[in-house]
């Protein structure tokens, strides 16, 4: 095993470690207490390049692999930014590159690189199906050369703020399924076009922290044939592949809040000073903060795991499923251990984090529950009975 830092990555690393110090708390906290979208930054990291990393050089992109992405997204949520606010340009990749034709490469991917054009959603869930994907209703029925897509999609990120949605759409019923994983098919929605149509409707979602997320209806939207990604039928198991690589990206984004919890409760733990000494000498301030530290390394070296073995192409369904799990506990346990350790400040938003603390619980439900996670690996990886 080799555990040497690798010199390209510690270079991208550094690169956006620079760019995010254009964008500090100032920034992230106005953000959020508007509920605006950070559009400024996104545009500085589309134009750095960072958002076409996977987007291969042939079609314009940075041509970079996972790892490097995961750094990416890690150092974003490590500078106290929120890489949520970009990342499914990245994670929608796997079904794009793997499954999309010549044609929609070429279509889609330089314009994408470019910034020109955004695949900023992902439009999976559903309120009637939750976590239970094979159950989604939306149907896409087709006719002719067209597809006709009626339904509703709930916790929708960013379909505001993009210019393209991939949507998972039932195209044969469910009661005419044998194996019920298939019958769902992946498509790309044009949705500024859907929307001057009106076929579709998007409502903003409220939620407590500043993430765009949206519920969508669509009536009667007629979409060409050719927009369909992949086989028809097989959705599901395109996806699939998105979300191996979203699982890894997730932990990433964790892993960047897990330490910058790390970060700023040690050094307050230092600073502050209570009954004449600094609070971090007292090993009830210390000790979760040291623990948290060990979980995040740990996770991490998972993280390392499943990017490299999706990278080499590889099955890394198990890793990346438990990377998503041990980043996103370990994160939420800084998150504690540093709003304990700041006391009543850990409230005070001036001090950044509550808003991280808000940020960072999303991580243990989107976009799977670690339950989804625990079942997974105790039913696909160990072989113990479903319980569903
Ligand atoms: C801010 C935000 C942004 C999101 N962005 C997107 C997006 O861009 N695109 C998208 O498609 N989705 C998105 N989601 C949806 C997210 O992926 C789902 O909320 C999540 O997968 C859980 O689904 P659900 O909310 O329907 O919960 P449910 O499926 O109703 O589950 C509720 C609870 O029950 C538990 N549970 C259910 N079944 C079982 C079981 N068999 N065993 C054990 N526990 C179980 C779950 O773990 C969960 O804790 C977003 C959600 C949020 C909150």
């Amino acid at each position: 095993m080799d555990f040497s830092s690798n010199p390209d990555r510690e270079g991208i690393r550094s690169a956006v470690r620079k760019l995010c110090a254009d964008f500090g708390d100032a920034y992230w906290r106005e953000v959020d207490r508007k509920s605006e979208y950070p559009d400024k930054f996104v545009r500085a990291l589309t134009k750095a390049g960072w958002l076409g990393a996977l987007i291969p050089t042939e079609y314009g992109g940075s041509g970079l692999n996972v790892a490097d992405a995961a750094v990416i997204l890690e150092e974003i949520n490590r500078s106290g930014g929120n890489g949520a606010s970009a990342h499914a340009q990245m994670y929608t990749m796997g079904t794009l590159l793997k499954h999309g034709s010549e044609e929609q490469k070429r279509k889609y991917l330089p314009a994408l690189a470019k910034g020109h054009t955004r695949l900023q959603a992902f439009g999976v869930t559903e309120p009637e199906a939750g976590s239970e994907t094979t159950r989604l209703r939306t149907t896409a029925v087709k006719k002719g050369g067209r597809y006709v897509i009626n339904g509703k999609k709930v916790f929708i990120s960013r379909a505001e703020q993009s210019d393209l949605l991939l949507l998972l759409a039932r195209t044969t019923p469910y009661e005419e399924l044998e194996d019920k994983t298939q019958g769902l098919s992946v498509f790309i929605v044009h949705l500024k076009r859907a929307l001057a149509d009106g076929r579709m409707t998007i409502r903003p979602i409220r939620t407590m922290l500043n993430h765009h997320t949206t519920e969508i209806f669509i009536q009667d939207l007629e979409i060409p044939a050719r927009d369909l990604i992949g086989q028809e039928g097989q959705g599901f198991r395109h996806i699939i592949d998105s979300w191996n690589v979203e699982r890894i990206l997730i932990a990433s984004e964790a892993i960047g809040d897990g330490r910058w919890f790390v970060e700023r409760a040690s050094r307050y733990a230092t600073d502050r000073v209570v009954f004449g000494r600094p609070i971090g000498a007292n090993q009830g301030v210390q000790f979760p903060i040291a623990q948290a530290h060990a979980r995040i390394e740990a996770a991490a070296l998972v993280r390392d795991k499943a990017a490299w073995l999706f990278d080499n192409d590889k099955p890394c369904g198990p890793e990346a499923n438990m990377a998503k799990l041990l980043a996103s506990q370990a994160s939420w346990d800084a998150a504690n251990a540093a709003v304990d350790t700041h006391g009543g400040y850990g409230f005070a938003a001036e001090y950044d984090v509550e808003r991280k603390f808000r940020e960072t619980r999303l991580l243990l439900i989107a976009p799977v529950s670690n339950n989804l996670v625990l079942a997974y690996l105790g039913q696909n990886v160990l072989g113990m009975p479903r319980s569903y």
